[in-house]
């Protein structure tokens, strides 16, 4: 079987960014609790929970001698305002491009004007993206985009790991509903590299395999976008989700396979994959 591995895959900038400033946290003997899941990737929350890095969903839940750290896809303002206000030790690991767009939203939210953010309405930094501006609203289909009521002047944001496509789409149905439109390409461009090198590669194997978690929304992109291209796509979390026996006399049957995998998918865990398959 011929493996191919999309040219960009796995951990992104931000990603290993969270988990750099993590390990340099506790190298120097220091605790620390992340508040919500540090990244959407099961596996390794499992490794920082083995490490003694809790995930906590409250402030309340929030053991007062550790240090708070905040999650790569940020959190609300109130939230943040509450921790400064009592004095908690926080380590931010928000990605930088997660604040890129909370910062576009803010200053379009000071402009007056209402802010449209396409985007999943319950993923954690849409939740916190939109409590920087008053007047908010979160779009996440193009029927969302049609039901808009015509406006004069409309400014659009992405969540930093939608498809392109999709935005563009958007984008195009917003034009038809007001004179001037400002469109702030806010996906990141791991996202984008990611899911323009699963385009790329998807309709050139047999089967596609995509390595992250299912609460993964890059990952879901991914995903999307492989399906769009081959029929036989499949989702793993981890090279154990290969071991059974149908799905290995499945994946017997095809001559080519390209895996790709989410910006929160560990490069061992690619690794692992791939030397199974090579041994299939
Ligand atoms: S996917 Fe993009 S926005 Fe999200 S953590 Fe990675 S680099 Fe940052």
């Amino acid at each position: 079987m011929k493996i191919s591995v999309a040219e960009q895959a796995g951990f992104c900038f931000g990603v290993k960014r969270a988990l750099k400033l993590i390990d340099e946290f506790q190298r120097r003997g220091k605790q620390i609790q992340t508040f919500g899941p540090l990244i959407h990737n099961i596996p390794v929350l499992n490794e920082l929970q083995a490490r003694g890095i809790a995930t906590v969903s409250s402030l309340r839940a929030m053991d007062a001698h550790k240090t708070l750290c905040i999650r790569t896809h940020g959190v609300p303002r109130d939230i943040e305002r509450r921790l400064r206000r009592r004095g908690v030790s926080t380590l931010d690991a928000t990605c930088p491009l997660v604040k890129k767009g909370q910062r576009i939203v803010e200053q379009l939210g000071r402009g007056g004007g209402r802010v449209l953010i396409v985007g999943d309405r319950d993923h954690p930094e849409i939740v916190a993206a939109r409590s920087y501006a008053r007047h908010v609203k979160i779009i996440n289909s193009l029927d969302e985009a049609r039901a808009l009521p015509r406006s004069r002047e409309m400014s659009v944001v992405a969540q930093t790991t939608l498809n392109t496509d999709f935005f563009k789409e958007v984008a195009a149905v917003l034009m038809e509903k007001t004179e001037r439109l400002h469109v702030f390409n806010t996906i990141c461009q791991a996202t984008q590299d990611r899911q323009e090198a699963v385009r790329k590669l998807a309709p050139k194997v047999d089967a596609v395999i995509v390595v992250g978690s299912r609460i993964s929304s890059n990952t879901k992109k991914l995903l999307q976008i492989a399906r769009e291209k081959n029929r036989n796509v499949l989702q793993i979390e981890t090279c154990d989700d290969l071991r059974g026996k149908r799905i290995q006399a499945r994946l017997k049957g095809f001559r080519s396979v390209g895996l790709s995998a989410g910006a929160s998918t560990s490069p061992r865990e690619l690794e692992n994959v791939k030397r199974f398959l090579q041994k299939l």
